[in-house]
């Protein structure tokens, strides 16, 4: 068997479509019980009579991250918060937090989403996984966790951190499957080959689901050399449950996005329109089967395009490309607008590169700049005439990319600062930030 729901995971579209309506105006009926939607519902003149098809959903207004803190913590609670079972707080660091509630009907179906994600990379029952996310408010933790007992696996709930016991356990227990975010996953392999451990030889890992932070493709490809796996991208966010939303099936070739439990939609952010398929825009999400805390047109801010065409595994579900980043990830320099996985891209491509970068803009002199530091594999030499020759090969590549010329800075490897939890790959220091 290939597929955890096949019947769902198959649909065709049409019908597809025709499930989503229906569950809109069932999620609209429940998000009118919350202070916050009835208002906004109310406001626009809107009545669950007036939704006759998916394009209506249109006519309703798009909700925010600002929405969900002005209305912290519960007023768009659509259910009694008696019936809820569970909140998850981001951690309110680039602004005040915000909450999302949960029942426990809810938490069930988020375990059967990611369930289904992982029995889609072939993850099953027999398996021992490894879940090296932080626990408690962060949704990869307990996310994954409940995902992958309701598939049946043998689970190590490790939690964050401490390198040399998440690799006990790797061998001790047999683990053969990790969810891990991609910068720890280059970092766990550094201290594999530091402790002479061989993960071919010496784990029985296979599969792991990589996700929570932008990545590149040649970063996958480094991690899946590195760990001899196979590495899935999975993507997810609070807001949408967590972890669970979109990932990719053994074909990688793009995320699938479960339409049974969301409606997508890509918008242009600055016109609100939306771009056709294959055009990059902002990501823009319909809860349709939570009952505590629908979120309606929320804007993720996370910037993808609609793949066309149908996927050979025979999942009808639509796929996202590979995440670009956030819209306020954009780096605005001397009038260029670039990604920090514009530049992981190039570097990636460098065996004589390690997996730890950063990239620092300061004003000087009146001028922005660009520095980018990088750290050096350890297979590499320390002669200076070779590493001059390499550094204007990488600068070279970086300025086709970017179309600017940064200043690149080759460093040891161990030199740049790890950080617990999602990489911190830009440091802007510029006066307005
Ligand atoms: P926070 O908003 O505090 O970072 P979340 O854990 O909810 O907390 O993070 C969700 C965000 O992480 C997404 O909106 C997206 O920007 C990023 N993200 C998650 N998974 C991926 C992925 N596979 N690729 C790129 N970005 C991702
Ligand atoms: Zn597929």
């Amino acid at each position: 068997m290939q597929y955890w729901q096949k019947e769902i995971e198959t649909m065709p579209h049409k019908e597809l479509v025709e499930f989503q309506l229906k569950r809109l105006k069932e999620t609209l009926h429940s998000a009118m019980n919350s202070p916050f939607y009835k208002k906004v519902l109310s406001d626009s003149n809107i009545s669950i009579e007036d939704i006759d098809s998916l394009d209506d959903l249109q006519k309703i207004p798009f909700t925010t991250k600002e929405d969900l803190r002005s209305n912290y913590p519960f007023n768009m609670a659509a259910i009694p918060l008696r019936q809820c079972t569970r909140l998850h707080s981001s951690s309110g660091t680039t602004g005040d937090p915000t909450v999302i509630l949960h029942s426990a009907k809810d938490l069930d179906q988020w375990a059967n989403q990611v369930a289904r994600c992982m029995y889609m990379v072939g993850i099953r029952d027999e398996d021992i996984f490894q879940n090296t996310s932080g626990y408690g408010m962060f949704t990869g933790g307990l996310g994954f966790q409940y995902g992958a007992e309701k598939l049946g696996a043998l689970t190590v709930p490790a939690a964050a951190g401490n390198s040399r016991r998440q690799l006990k356990f790797i061998k001790d227990f047999g683990t053969t499957c990790l969810h891990i975010i991609p910068s720890y996953a280059t970092r766990l392999a550094e201290v594999m080959s530091d402790e002479g451990i061989d993960p071919r030889k010496d784990t029985k890992l296979h599969t792991i689901c990589i996700g929570a932070e932008p990545h590149s493709e040649e970063q996958r490809k480094r991690i899946e050399e590195l760990l001899g796996v196979k590495a899935y991208n999975c993507f997810g966010m609070s807001e949408m449950n967590g972890p669970g939303v979109a990932f990719e099936c053994k074909e990688q070739n793009g995320l699938h996005i479960w339409e049974d439990y969301t409606i997508i939609e890509i918008i242009d952010p600055i016109t609100l329109k939306p771009v056709p398929d294959g055009e990059v825009g902002e990501l823009v999400l319909t809860t349709l089967n939570r009952e505590a805390m629908p979120l309606l047109r929320y804007r993720t801010r996370d910037l993808t395009s609609i793949i066309p065409g149908d996927c050979p595994c025979g999942r009808t579900h639509r796929r996202l490309a590979r995440f670009q980043g956030r819209s306020d990830d954009m780096i605005i320099l001397k009038g260029v607008n670039l990604f920090p996985i514009q530049i992981e891209t190039v570097l990636m491509q460098f065996k004589e590169l390690g997996n730890n970068y950063l990239i620092t803009i300061d004003t000087v002199k009146n001028s922005d700049e660009m520095l980018i530091e990088v750290e050096l594999s350890d297979l590499f030499t320390d002669d200076y005439g070779v590493l001059q020759t390499l550094s204007k090969t990488i600068t070279r590549q970086l300025k086709d990319e970017l179309l600017l010329t940064p200043r690149l800075k080759l460093v040891a490897k161990g030199s740049l600062p790890v950080q617990e939890g999602k990489a911190v790959r830009v440091k802007d220091l510029r006066k307005f930030n």
